[in-house]
């Protein structure tokens, strides 16, 4: 299934890579699973601002507005995350039974039980594109619902193009 609020976040991608997710997303991932799941974009671009809320969590914001203590969701800062360059995007199954859609966040499971877990293959779909994906990596990092293209660059290259100026003409993607 083709989800429009995914659609709308992969278009909040950089414009490098925008096309190629998009394309990905809608002739593989929206077709690879079973009629009741589906592969939503959960996030796309993270802007700076965000990205310090974000971090603001659980360090200097403890507690959500209706009184629940807040836990540390990441160690990025502005500008430290693949997301706040619109290079990086993050996924969630949902599982749509009669009507009503729950998020699936366990990754081995397998709903359309063709011996594959169904993020095993929304992953190889974003892998012909040559996305690295955080399903991969080990330990600490292991970040299963990320996915990134980076074009050899790190947080800092990035950072410092957007400091410099080095950024598409009227919008804040770096020129890469
Ligand atoms: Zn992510």
């Amino acid at each position: 299934m083709i989800d429009k609020i995914s659609i709308e976040r992969i278009n909040s991608l950089h414009p490098k890579i925008r096309d190629i997710v998009g394309n990905i997303y809608v002739d593989e991932v929206s077709k690879v699973l079973g009629v009741d799941t589906f592969c939503r974009i959960a996030y796309g671009l993270r802007t700076f601002k965000e990205q310090n809320e974000l971090y603001s969590l659980g360090r200097t914001k403890l507690f959500s507005p209706n009184g629940k203590r807040l836990g540390i969701v990441t160690n990025a800062k502005a500008g430290q995350s693949f997301h706040n360059y619109g290079l990086a995007w993050d996924i969630v199954l949902i599982r749509n039974v009669q009507g009503k859609q729950s998020a699936v966040y366990e990754t081995a499971v397998d709903f359309d039980k063709d011996g594959v877990s169904d993020w095993l293959e929304v992953a190889r779909c974003f892998k012909k594109i040559n996305a690295e994906w955080g399903g991969d990596w080990k330990g600490k990092l292991y970040d299963a619902p990320h996915f990134q293209i980076t074009f050899g660059r790190t947080w800092k290259n990035l950072l410092e193009l957007k400091r410099s100026g080095n950024v598409i003409v009227g919008t804040e993607y770096p020129i890469i």
